[in-house]
């Protein structure tokens, strides 16, 4: 039964005297009571039967008074206790200390809610029990301390361990006190418990970071000072003695401005006193460089920050300061190492740069400065350089582009623009340069001139292209040449079989004036690819413009205006005449088609010393005295696309039927055929100018011309060996000798021929033999017959031109020769010439 119900059911003093005196007064007045209320005897005893039951009643009453203040009064004493002490109990349970009550014997009689919180058990559980929770270890300090607290003594705050439920061990801090009867006899002991785990911990923690703190403090390299508002230093670590050569020690309680230089004192106390006013920090987080003082007297490089906390209100500072002596002594070796770089920047031939990826100019060495064209490196440094340096401004967005991808780029090909806008053809190599995040910054590149170098090439390539093409045209005009040779010679036998009213004449005649046609098309081919034959002799330049000059005007029709200037001096080349003057009526007649308002066409010479230094820088020639001739017009001019195609055969922007595309060709192969050099410098709507450039003869050694006035067409009867391996070639042109009267024996190739000729020596006056065939070439073959009969008579026939007849000899030894195609009237004049002539004359 708890003391709740035990007051509840305890009925008040007053009740109960009331209740005692109702049953008395009932017992003793009972038999007055009814004598008063009834009225008759009988009416008395049947009240009187009642009587029985009114006197249970009433001693009921009686003994429930009785029983209710006296059978339960020592609970209800023990509850009037709990009244009493109700502030106590209320205490106990809710204290947060475990307060636990034993009796002598050691059971427990009292367990609050917080013993059961702190170690699990109920109040059920522990109640009349020996305490649970005392450790096997710790027994022994347990009754030690419990026969202490029974023989009176009052222990406190003892920190040990003691059991959970759950067999754990807490950490505690335990006290115990002796209780006490009212007659003051020792009536068990209390234990108050609270538990310290989470204290405990917490304070490890502390003592943990305490230490850790204190070794980063003892062996940091950088002294650690703290000072107070005054500046006045509280504490000093260790590193101190290292950097400002006194002990920590002695620095506690000192300004702080004993450690830095006078000039820097002031400073530093204004900057405090501003930091405290206004809460301000006067450094960056990252800290700045300041001197300090060794105790020496010498100054010390610092790297200082500082931080600062509250204390009572006041303010704490704590200052970091490293000693950067060695970075200092660093930085200076790299300053002049840095100097030495400085001088192979600034003496290196390439140009070497730094520049920001937006396109600016950080630095540029001397060599830059001079490649691009400007004054100063300063002005040089102020341009944009997408906008003024490159010629494609796009082309800096593809270097970008590469940069950014792969972090460089090597010998990257730009071009680029000098100040007076003159183009350069570069090679670009660079790197990125990157801050901490990665973050490009600059460039750093070196860049190379090639605009010579790529001149050379591009000539090289041209010079090669032409060659290409030259074969090329070449080879297929011989063999078409031999074709035509054939072509003209049946036509000429046709034409000569036919009466001169026959209606097919017309026919013919138009067929030979087509195959003319087509004869000057391949000797244009040929003369481009300088298979021409040549007829040169030494003749004075001046002296051929004089001659053309009429014919020129006459060319250039009235709209445009020829001037002509000569050289003073005499220009003596070795040149075929009529070859030169195609060369200035190609040229006259495309200034003409380029001027078709009009304009001027001005024709010069001079002399011109080529040198190595031009050599070089043009790509071609070779050093030596030259005649120059200058040919200019006023008209449409070229773009380049245009400019580097015209020397190439059928190369032509005229419409249909207006050009050839061959003029320049023949221009190139026959200055070339003279060893000469052609240049042309044109931009459109500039004009356009063409430089040639000729050798000049030193000693007058040149072949007369050899031009002889050839006779009629003539006949003969004496027997030619014709040797040809082209069968076409071969027919017609024994049909033709034939026509004309000779016997002819034929061969296919040189062994045949020199077979034939042994049998048919006696008879065989000629030989015509082409140059050449299979087996035995035609001087080779020659050779082989002239053994057998010196004094032999020879006419070599060929589509090649000098180039090759010159290596098997033939021009140069003064043979007869005829190229192809010819007209039968060539042949057979050529062929009578030959049999008329003196036989001591050849060979
Ligand atoms: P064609 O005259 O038959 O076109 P050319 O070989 O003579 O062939 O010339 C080739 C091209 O060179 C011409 O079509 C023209 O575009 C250009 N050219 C030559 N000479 C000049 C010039 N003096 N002015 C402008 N363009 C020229
Ligand atoms: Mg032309």
């Amino acid at each position: 039964m708890n003391s709740d119900t035990v007051r509840s059911r305890l009925i008040p003093l007053k009740v109960a005297l009331v209740y005692a005196l109702i049953g008395v007064t009932w017992i003793l007045f009972s038999d007055m009571l009814l004598a008063s209320i009834a009225t008759d005897p009988a009416e008395l005893s049947r009240l009187q039967t009642y009587k029985g039951w009114f006197y249970i009643m009433a001693t009921s009453l009686v003994l429930y008074a009785l029983v209710n203040r006296y059978v339960l009064r020592i609970r209800r004493s023990e509850e009037e206790l709990g009244e009493a002490n109700q502030t106590l109990y209320s205490l106990i349970q809710a204290s947060p200390v475990a307060i636990i009550a034993l009796d002598p014997e050691g059971n427990v009689t009292l367990w609050n809610p917080a013993a059961e919180r702190i170690f699990g058990w109920s109040a059920e559980e522990t109640i009349g029990r020996p305490s649970p929770i005392v450790p096997e270890h710790l027994r022994e300090e347990y009754h030690s301390l419990r026969s202490r607290a029974l023989g009176g003594e009052v222990v406190s705050g003892v920190e040990l361990q003691r059991r959970r439920k759950d067999g754990t061990l807490i950490d505690v801090s335990l006290s115990t006190a002796p209780l006490f009867t009212p007659e003051h006899a020792i009536a068990g002991t209390m234990v108050l418990i609270s538990d310290i785990t989470t204290r405990k911990r917490a304070e490890a923690a502390l003592r943990e970071s305490e230490e850790r703190y204190r070794i980063v403090v003892e062996t940091a390299w950088d002294a650690i000072i703290t000072i107070d508002e005054e500046s006045t230093i509280l504490f000093a670590n260790p590193a101190v003695e290292k950097i400002f050569g006194c002990r920590p020690e002695e620095l506690l309680g000192q300004p702080v401005t004993v450690l830095m230089p006078q000039r820097m004192r002031q400073l530093h106390l204004e900057a405090i006193r501003q930091h405290i006013r206004t809460g301000e920090r006067h450094m960056p987080w990252g800290g700045i460089e300041l001197p300090g003082l060794h105790k020496s007297g010498r100054e010390i490089p610092l790297e200082i920050s500082y931080g600062e906390f509250k204390k009572e209100g006041r303010l704490i500072f704590v200052g970091f300061l490293r000693d950067i002596t060695e970075r200092k002594t660093a930085e200076e070796s790299l300053r002049r190492s840095e100097r030495k770089y400085r001088a192979l920047f600034e003496e290196s031939k390439d140009v070497v740069s730094i520049s920001t990826p937006e396109g600016r100019l950080i630095d540029i060495n001397p060599a830059g400065v001079e490649l691009f064209g400007y004054a100063s490196r300063e002005e040089l440094l102020g341009v944009d350089m997408a906008r003024d340096l490159y010629f494609r401004p796009e082309e800096r967005e593809r270097l970008k582009k590469e940069m950014a991808e792969r972090g460089f780029v090597r010998d990257f090909e730009i071009e680029m623009r000098r100040k007076n806008g003159d183009r350069l053809t570069v090679l670009v190599t660079a790197t990125t340069v990157r801050d901490e995040t990665g973050a490009v910054i600059a460039y750093r590149g070196f860049m190379r001139d090639i605009t010579n170098q790529k001149k050379l090439e591009q000539q090289l390539i041209q010079a090669q292209k032409m060659e290409a093409v030259g074969k090329l045209a070449g080879g297929v005009a011989h063999d078409f040449n031999n074709i035509l040779t054939a072509i003209i010679s049946y036509g000429n036998l046709l034409q000569m079989s036919l009466t001169a009213d026959d209606p097919s004449r017309t026919y013919i005649d138009q067929i030979l004036a087509l195959a003319d046609r087509a004869a000057i098309l391949t000797q244009s081919l040929l003369a481009f690819s300088r298979r021409q034959i040549m007829n040169p002799r030494e003749v004075d330049l001046n002296e051929i413009i004089d001659r053309i000059e009429k014919i020129l005007s006459r060319l250039i029709g009235e709209d445009v205006e020829l001037r002509v200037s000569r050289s003073g001096e005499s220009l003596p080349v070795m040149a075929d005449v009529g070859q030169v003057e195609q060369v200035l009526m190609n040229l006259a007649t495309n200034a003409r088609d380029a001027m078709p308002e009009g304009g001027v066409l001005s024709i010069s010479t001079e002399q011109r010393v080529i040198t190595g230094e031009f050599v070089r820088s043009h790509g071609y020639g070779a050093p030596g005295v030259f005649a120059l001739i200058k040919v200019s017009d006023t008209g449409v001019g070229m773009d380049e696309a245009t400019r580097t195609r015209i020397f190439e055969p059928f190369f032509t922007t005229k419409e249909m039927g207006k050009g050839t595309g061959l003029g320049l060709a023949i221009v190139w192969g026959i200055v070339k055929q003279h060893n000469g050099y052609i240049n042309v410098y044109s931009e459109p709507g500039k004009g356009t100018t063409f430089r040639i450039y000729l050798p000049l003869v030193t000693a007058g050694a040149g072949k007369e011309p050899s031009a002889a006035p050839l006779p009629a067409l003539a006949t003969g009867a004496e027997t030619i060996l014709v040797a040809e391996d082209e069968t076409a070639v071969r027919d017609t042109t024994v049909a033709l000798l034939e026509k004309f009267g000779y016997r002819v024996i034929t061969a296919a190739d040189g062994e045949e021929a020199v077979r034939k000729f042994g049998e048919n020596r006696d008879d065989i006056q000629l030989l015509l033999f082409d140059v050449v065939m299979p087996k035995k070439n035609g001087r080779e073959a020659y050779e082989a017959i002239r053994r057998l009969k010196p004094g032999i008579k020879v006419l070599f026939t060929s589509g090649y031109a000098s180039d090759i007849m010159y290596k098997r000899g033939i021009l140069e030894e003064g043979f007869d020769f005829i190229s192809k195609p010819f007209t039968p009237r060539d042949l057979l004049n050529k062929v009578r010439e030959v049999l008329s002539r003196e036989p001591a004359a050849q060979g």
